[in-house]
C-alpha cells in the first residue's frame, strides 16, 4: 500500500498558492512554492511554520498534523507512526541549497 502525498494548495490565487490545509506537509509545500516566487520574502513567512497542531485533537505530534490524510490519534507522544516527531520524514533538501546561511 502506497500513500500519494500530496499538498492542499490553492494555486489560483494572483498572489500565488495559499495553504489551505496548515499540516507540516503542506506547509513546507507552500513554503518551498512561496520561495521559489518571492526568495527574499521569507522573514515574513516565518511564522507560519512556527506552531502546526492537528486541527481535530490540537496535539502538534499527532500524525495529523504532519500530513492531513493521516490518522489523528488525539495523542502528543513522541515518536508516531506517520508523525514528523517519529518516521515521517519532510523533503526539506530546498531550504539549505547552499548550505551556508548565517
Ligand atoms: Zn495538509
Ligand atoms: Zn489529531
Amino acid at each position: 500500500m502506497s500513500t500519494t502525498y500530496e499538498a492542499r494548495l490553492d494555486y489560483r490565487l494572483p498572489g500565488g498558492p495559499f495553504d489551505l490545509c496548515g499540516c507540516h506537509f503542506c506547509a513546507n509545500e507552500w513554503l518551498r512554492a512561496m520561495d521559489a516566487i518571492d526568495p527574499d520574502g521569507w522573514r515574513s513567512r516565518i511564522n507560519s511554520y512556527a506552531m502546526i497542531l492537528c486541527r481535530q485533537c490540537g496535539c502538534k505530534r499527532c500524525p495529523k498534523a504532519s500530513y492531513h490524510g493521516h490518522d489523528c490519534t488525539a495523542s502528543n507522544e513522541s515518536g508516531q507512526h506517520g508523525s514528523v516527531y517519529g518516521d515521517f520524514e519532510i523533503d526539506e533538501s530546498w531550504r539549505d541549497d547552499d548550505g551556508d546561511d548565517e
